[in-house]
C-alpha cells in the first residue's frame, strides 16, 4: 500500500506561495515565530466576551431529575467543554428561562442507527454565558454520565431542545480484584491497590502469596488491574500522542481516550454505556490495537489516518467548535492530509485557533466539505488542518494492513 506513506500527504499546490512543505522549511519553522498556546481553543475565544457563570455542581449518584436536553451530533464526555451557539428565538428564549433556574443541562445524541435518541447523555455545567442580537453565547463543561430513563415521557420543546428525565450514574471506585479476600490485619503491610502497574510488579512476591489461594492462575487477576489497562494503555498512546499530554488518572484517561483516539459512532456509543473506567479501559486497549485511516464520509476517499494526528488544544487533538449560525463540529486536528481542494479565500473571522487564518476544505473527489486548514506566517506550526468529524469516516484497517502502513 504504497499510496499510503507519508510522503504522500501534500498541500494543495493551488495555495502554495501561502504554504511552505515541512520538508523545505522544517529548520526555519524551528528557528522563527511562536509557539501557538494550547490553552486558547479551549478557551472558544471566537465566542466572544462572555459572563462567568460560577458553580461546580455534581449530582448524587442515582439521583433521578428532570433536566433541558440539547440534541447534537456529537459527544462530549465527562472533563471535556462544549461551546454553544443559540441563535433562534425559541431556543434562546428556552434556554434562558432555563438557565435562570439552575445552569445544568443535557447533552444527548443519536443512537447508532441515527434514528431514537440514544439513552445515555452527559449533565453539562454552563460556565460562561452571554446573550448578544437575539443570540445565545455558551460554553458548558461535562460532567457526571446520565440515563435516561424511558418510563418518563420526553417532552419536545423545539429546535434541539427537550425536557428529559434522567438518573444519575455513578463512577465507582477502584477496587482490585483480590481486595475483598485480603486480611484486614495484613492491610497496611501488604498493599494490593496500586495507581501505579509497576508498583504492583516490585510488591509481586507478597501478591504471589496472596494469590495462591485463588483457583485461576495469577494473570487473571493481573488483567482486572486498573492499573494493568493504564499502564497498556500509556504504551500503546504513546505511538500517537505526548507522553506529557495523556492523563494517568484511570477515570481521565477513560474519558481522553474516548474524546481524543478517532473511534465511530457506534463504538463510543459503546463506551459511553459502560459503567466503571476498568471496563473502559479494557475495551479501550483492544481498540487502540488496529490502525485507522480517516474517509471522506461520502465517497470513502482517504483523507489522513490516525499516525497523522496531533494536539493544537489542551483539551487534547479532538475538540468541539461552534460557527456563527449555531452549529457545532467535531473537530480533530492533523499534520498532513491528501486528496483535498481549498474553497475560497482565507479568513480570521471566527477563527478557533486564535492567529490563525481557516480556508474551506473539500474532498477532491466528490467535493464534500472534509473541515479547514489553518495558516499563520508567525505561528507555529505554520499550517495544520481542522477535519470536521460529521465529513468523515472511520475505517479500521486489518491487522496486515497496519503492518504494511508502518
Ligand atoms: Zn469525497
Amino acid at each position: 500500500m504504497s499510496d499510503t506513506s507519508d510522503d504522500d500527504y501534500s498541500d494543495d499546490p493551488l495555495d502554495a506561495d501561502i504554504h511552505q512543505s515541512n520538508s523545505t522549511n522544517e529548520e526555519d519553522e524551528q528557528q522563527e515565530g511562536e509557539t501557538f498556546d494550547t490553552d486558547l481553543p479551549t478557551a472558544h475565544k471566537y465566542l466572544g466576551k462572555l459572563n462567568t457563570v460560577s458553580g461546580y455542581t455534581i449530582f448524587d449518584d442515582g439521583e433521578v431529575i428532570e433536566l433541558l436536553a440539547i440534541h447534537t451530533k456529537t459527544l462530549v464526555f465527562p472533563g471535556f467543554t462544549l461551546p454553544l451557539v443559540m441563535n433562534t428565538q425559541l431556543e434562546q428564549s428556552t434556554m434562558d428561562s432555563f438557565l435562570k433556574k439552575c445552569n445544568i443541562f443535557v447533552l444527548v445524541c443519536a443512537d447508532e442507527m441515527g434514528s431514537r435518541l440514544y439513552k445515555y447523555g452527559v449533565t453539562m455545567e454552563v460556565f460562561e454565558s452571554v446573550s448578544q442580537n437575539d443570540t445565545l453565547y455558551l460554553k458548558a463543561k461535562g460532567r457526571q454520565r446520565c440515563k435516561i430513563l424511558p418510563t418518563k415521557e420526553i417532552q419536545h420543546l423545539g429546535g434541539r431542545l427537550q425536557k428529559v428525565t434522567v438518573k444519575i450514574l455513578a463512577e465507582p471506585a477502584f477496587t482490585s480484584p483480590i481486595a475483598c479476600t485480603q486480611l484486614l490485619s495484613l492491610c497496611s503491610r501488604r498493599p494490593h491497590l496500586f495507581a501505579n502497574y509497576k508498583d504492583l510488579l516490585r510488591s509481586y512476591k507478597y501478591r504471589r502469596y496472596h494469590l495462591a489461594q485463588f483457583p485461576c492462575a495469577s494473570w487473571v487477576y493481573d488483567r482486572n488491574e486498573v492499573s494493568f489497562y493504564v499502564e497498556h494503555m500509556l504504551k500503546q498512546l504513546v505511538r500517537f500522542y505526548l507522553k506529557e499530554n495523556i492523563p494517568l488518572d484511570p477515570v481521565t484517561l477513560s474519558y481522553w481516550f474516548i474524546q481524543n483516539f478517532q473511534l465511530c459512532h457506534e463504538e463510543r456509543l459503546h463506551l459511553m454505556k459502560l459503567d466503571s473506567a476498568l471496563e473502559r479501559l479494557k475495551v479501550e486497549l483492544r481498540l487502540l490495537e488496529r490502525e485507522r485511516l480517516l474517509c471522506c464520509i461520502l465517497c470513502k476517499t482517504e483523507i489522513t489516518r490516525q499516525s497523522q494526528v496531533f494536539a493544537m488544544s489542551k483539551d487534547g487533538v479532538q475538540s468541539n467548535y461552534c460557527n456563527p449560525g449555531g452549529h457545532v463540529y467535531e473537530t480533530v486536528t492533523v499534520v498532513k492530509a491528501k486528496n483535498f481542494n481549498l474553497v475560497g479565500n482565507p479568513s480570521k473571522e471566527f477563527s478557533w485557533f486564535p492567529g490563525y487564518w481557516w480556508t474551506i476544505m473539500q474532498c477532491r473527489l466528490c467535493q464534500g466539505h472534509i473541515g479547514w486548514r489553518f495558516s499563520s506566517n508567525h505561528l507555529q506550526p505554520r499550517t495544520f488542518y481542522g477535519l470536521a468529524k460529521s465529513g468523515l469516516e472511520i475505517r479500521i484497517l486489518a491487522k496486515n494492513q497496519s503492518n504494511e502502513l508502518d
